[in-house]
């Protein structure tokens, strides 16, 4: 940064930007000489340089996330007021997507920032429509001829897309290397992943499940959430070739139907399942949120502790007394050993979904068409929120209409989604996978599903208070199960 008088022009404080793209031509790829050639042009101008700003080595594609760092310190001086001018040598330096060059629209509306000059001699005024226009019409063009440019070797992965053929890298999860057939064992576990997704099951359980039985991932390590979230969610799964954003038949067989995936993509998208967030990493309750002290009514909560190392875990169910605040919720009088409470209401349940008339009723009622015209909805919500911001960026919309439509989409974006989730937690959540019984999907499915599956059946649990009633022994257990009732829904 060199210091020049403030006072040297009027409304030309200028901060020069230059960026190294590797996709472009090879001109000018040298960031100093992108600077000499503005440092140049702001003399012949005479515009004081405030600012130079330079960042290396960062991709020019559009999907690039990577931080920018000087592009953002830029952004804060401009903020900071007295800079009037961004000089670049050509458009593409300073963006890569139309939603950057938002970013500074906006900027002007705030700032002393007004104008965007290239060495090239284009200037775009960014206080007037006209300007703005020709701005946002320079980024779209760049954009395509950042496409045109990489096309050699676009074409080349682009005629294999379209073939389906797989674009390379390392093995894809379910199929051998090459991506073009199927590893069976593999494929196995995809189908079961999805299955059990599908099914109501966390991907948290799911892939507890996996590292427990000793089940890797491609590259032999143990399954992540997130990592077993994306594989399981790709759609070369279902037979699809994806490139750039296009779909096209893979040359590979499909290992799920489509019917799956778009099961699984609106569980994804419904609030009961937003992964991995809220991991509930201290839950180890089954029957929290529905069971309750017969002295008093109460909530009873878990309480105890897991087992750690050679110490063996002590939980159970309580009524409290108190609350976090002091505050007198319950008798305080009621507990009760976890463990032959859990089993016995575990097997009232497996009971209920064993008892072939309950299974009609609890069979899976999931409308798919209603399933896949929700996913609809909500995606040509979606759609239509982002067409919102084009809209307001080529000032078809005003701002405070785009304020006002915007506020309107999102509601209803929310409400797609909402009426997904509905859908979820109506049909999918507690679906048996059909290959087991229930005791069986019990060992092997996580404590979130055997949840959803118990809240289906059951109303409410209830704990008496255990008082004078003389020992009982229970499965080896010091518990009397004529103190526990078990209301059912069904
Ligand atoms: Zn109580």
């Amino acid at each position: 940064m060199e210091d020049y008088p403030a006072t040297f022009a009027r409304h030309s404080n200028t901060v020069i930007y230059a960026r190294l793209s590797k996709d472009r031509r090879k001109l000018s790829e040298n960031v100093n000489i992108q600077i000499a050639e503005c440092q140049g042009f702001a003399a012949d101008e005479s515009w004081p340089v405030v600012g130079i700003f330079k960042d290396n080595d960062i991709s020019a594609s559009k999907y690039s996330t990577k931080p920018r760092d000087d592009y953002n310190r830029m952004v804060a001086i401009i903020k900071r007021g007295g800079v009037h001018n961004i000089l670049i040598t050509e458009m593409p330096r300073l963006y890569r997507r139309l939603e950057e060059l938002l970013d500074l629209i906006r900027l002007a509306e705030s700032t002393d920032l007004r104008r965007i000059q290239t060495t090239e001699g284009i200037s775009y005024n960014l206080s007037t429509s006209e300007g703005i226009h020709a701005a946002i019409d320079a980024v779209n063009n760049a954009m395509r001829e950042v496409a045109r440019i990489s096309t050699r070797i676009k074409r080349k992965v682009k005629a294999r897309a379209k073939d389906g053929q797989w674009h390379g890298g390392g093995r894809p999860y379910g199929y051998e290397e090459g991506g073009i057939i199927v590893r069976e064992s593999e494929a196995e576990v995809i189908r079961e992943c999805a299955k059990r997704f599908v099914a109501g099951e966390s991907i948290r359980d799911i892939v507890r499940d996996l590292n427990g039985r000793g089940v890797p991932t491609a590259t032999g390590k143990e399954w992540r959430i997130e990592n077993l979230q994306r594989t399981i969610m790709k759609k070369r799964y279902i037979g699809v070739r994806e490139y750039e954003g296009q779909d096209y038949p893979a040359a590979w067989p499909a290992i799920l139907k489509t019917e799956q995936w778009e099961q699984m993509e609106a569980r994804r998208l419904s609030r009961a399942s937003r992964w991995p967030k809220s991991p509930h990493k201290g839950r180890k309750y089954l029957l929290t949120g529905f069971i309750y002290c017969g002295n008093c009514g109460t909530a009873m909560v878990g309480s105890g502790r897991s087992p750690e190392g050679d110490r063996p875990g002590y939980l159970r169910y309580r009524c409290r007394y108190m609350d976090n605040h002091g505050r007198v919720i319950g008798c305080g009088k009621v507990f009760r050993n976890a463990a032959p409470l859990e089993l016995l209401v575990s097997e009232a349940v497996w009971h209920v979904f064993d008892n072939p008339k309950t299974a009609i009723t609890l069979a899976p009622k999931v409308d798919e068409d209603r399933v896949r015209a929700a996913v609809e909805e909500y995606e040509r919500r979606k759609a239509k929120l982002d067409q919102l911001v084009t809209d307001y960026a080529t000032d078809v919309l005003t701002k405070d209409q785009f304020v006002l439509a915007k506020g309107v989409a999102e509601s209803k974006v929310f409400d797609a989604r909402s009426a997904l989730a509905a859908l979820q937690d109506d049909n999918a959540l507690a679906r048996v996978p059909a290959d087991q019984t229930i005791s069986e999907a019990w060992e092997t499915a996580g404590l979130d599903w055997r949840r959803s599956v118990t809240r289906l059946v059951v109303e409410r649990v209830t704990v008496q208070p255990a008082g004078a009633g003389g020992f009982h022994d229970w499965r080896g257990y010091r518990f009397n199960p004529d103190l526990i009732q078990i209301k059912w829904k069904v």
